[in-house]
This record gives structure tokens, C-alpha cells and sequence, in this order.
């Protein structure tokens, strides 16, 4: 009889073969990343440009009861559902983490981000803090990022340039803005996004360490 140690070896030897054949890696789980940071920081910009360098990347897609703002297309920027729809999700379990956020649900759907870390492809979620504090309390290695803006001032006009808010959204999104930023610690790391390319090099460091990106 094979001990449990042979046994591990060899079951790792099959998988190694198995990810040379499929060039995907079966050996290990993907990593879940969080990207968390005050409305109007510049994540999606960020996390544009992290999918463009690492096309391998999952980036999940939230199910949300907002409103889609001009240009937003469902399916691909948000799932945009009526909250009766979302309430009955929740009902069902279907979302990994879900949270209220300035009088609207934001979720994750479940299945595509659990079957992809399973597959070995990492994923990156972009929730706000009390989903990331969800996240944490149920996958303890998930890496957790806080994008920081260089100040309060830069960022209320970030908000403003990006024209897509009523005052009222921008002033509530300003107030959330604080109470997000004093949960920062609470995170892995903090990045500063005042310049993108330094920010996105930084956020790679964080998921791919060195070598990766310095190269
Ligand atoms: P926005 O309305 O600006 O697209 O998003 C508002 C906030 O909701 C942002 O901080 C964004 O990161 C967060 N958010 C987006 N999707 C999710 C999600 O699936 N879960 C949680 N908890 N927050 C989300």
C-alpha cells in the first residue's frame, strides 16, 4: 500500500503532466485578489490596465441594482438587476459576498469566481470595504489592496472631471470616501494612486511579486 506522502507525489506528478498537456496550471488554485478604494480612485482604470498586461487574469463581474450610468452595457461593466431580482439571489446563496452601497446592492456572483480559482485562474474582485471585509472572513489568503488617492481634494475632483454623478451622488460618495478611507489599514497593502503607471506597477508587485514585473 502506498504511504500518504507516495501517494501525494504521485497524484502531484499526474497533475503536473495533466498542466503540461493543457498548458493550464492544475497543480494549484488561483489566487483571489481584492481591489478596493473610494469611488472615483481610478480602480477600473487600474484594473484595465492590469488585464491588458495580464491577460490571464479573471476579472469578475459584479451584479449590481444601480442604475447603468451612460455607456455601461450589462453583462459587461455590471449584471444590472431590479433588487427584487438581487434579494432573491441573495436568497439563493449565489453571491460570494454582497453588500449596500450609497442605497444600492453590489454582488459577486459566486459560480464563475470559485469555479476559476478551482481551474488555477486568479481572480480579481473590485468591491467596496464591507465586501472586501466578507471576503477575507471566508478566503483568509485572498490579497487584499486599498487604492489611496493622493488627497481628499484630488479625489472629489476626480469624481467631478469624471461627470457621470449628480452633486448629491458626489457629496454621499465624498462622505463614504471617509469612512472607507479610515478601514485602509485593515488591508494588506494601501497604493497610492497619484501617478497609474507607478500605482500599476505597485499592484503588480503586490499579486506577481519581482521578478514578474521588474524584468
Ligand atoms: P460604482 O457605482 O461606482 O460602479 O461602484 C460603487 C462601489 O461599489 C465601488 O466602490 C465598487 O468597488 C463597489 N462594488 C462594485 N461591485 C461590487 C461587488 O460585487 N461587491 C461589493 N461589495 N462592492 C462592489
Amino acid at each position: 500500500m502506498l504511504d500518504n506522502q507516495q501517494n501525494n507525489s504521485i497524484f502531484d506528478r499526474f497533475k503536473d503532466f495533466l498542466s503540461k498537456i493543457f498548458g493550464k496550471n492544475l497543480s494549484t488554485q488561483g489566487k483571489l485578489i481584492v481591489l478596493t478604494g473610494p469611488s472615483g480612485v481610478g480602480k477600473g482604470t487600474l484594473l484595465k490596465a492590469l488585464k491588458a498586461n495580464h491577460p490571464d487574469l479573471f476579472l469578475s463581474i459584479s451584479a449590481t441594482t444601480r442604475q447603468p450610468r451612460v455607456g455601461e452595457v450589462d453583462g459587461k461593466d455590471y449584471f444590472f438587476l431590479t433588487r427584487e431580482d438581487f434579494e432573491a439571489k441573495i436568497k439563493d446563496n449565489l453571491f460570494l459576498e454582497w453588500a449596500e452601497y450609497a442605497g444600492n446592492y453590489y454582488g459577486t456572483p459566486r459560480s464563475n469566481v470559485e469555479g476559476k480559482i478551482n481551474e488555477g485562474v486568479s481572480v480579481v474582485l473590485e468591491i467596496e470595504v464591507i465586501g472586501a471585509r466578507k471576503i477575507k472572513d471566508s478566503f483568509p489568503d485572498a490579497l487584499l489592496i486599498f487604492i489611496l488617492p493622493p488627497s481628499m481634494e484630488e479625489l472629489e475632483q476626480r469624481l467631478r472631471d469624471r461627470g457621470k454623478d449628480s452633486e448629491t451622488a458626489i457629496n454621499r460618495r465624498m462622505e463614504t470616501a471617509k469612512a472607507e478611507i479610515a478601514a485602509c489599514d485593515e488591508f494588506d497593502i494601501n497604493i497610492v494612486n497619484d501617478d497609474l503607471k507607478v500605482a500599476l506597477q505597485k499592484v503588480e508587485v503586490a499579486i506577481f511579486g519581482d521578478s514578474k514585473v521588474l524584468k
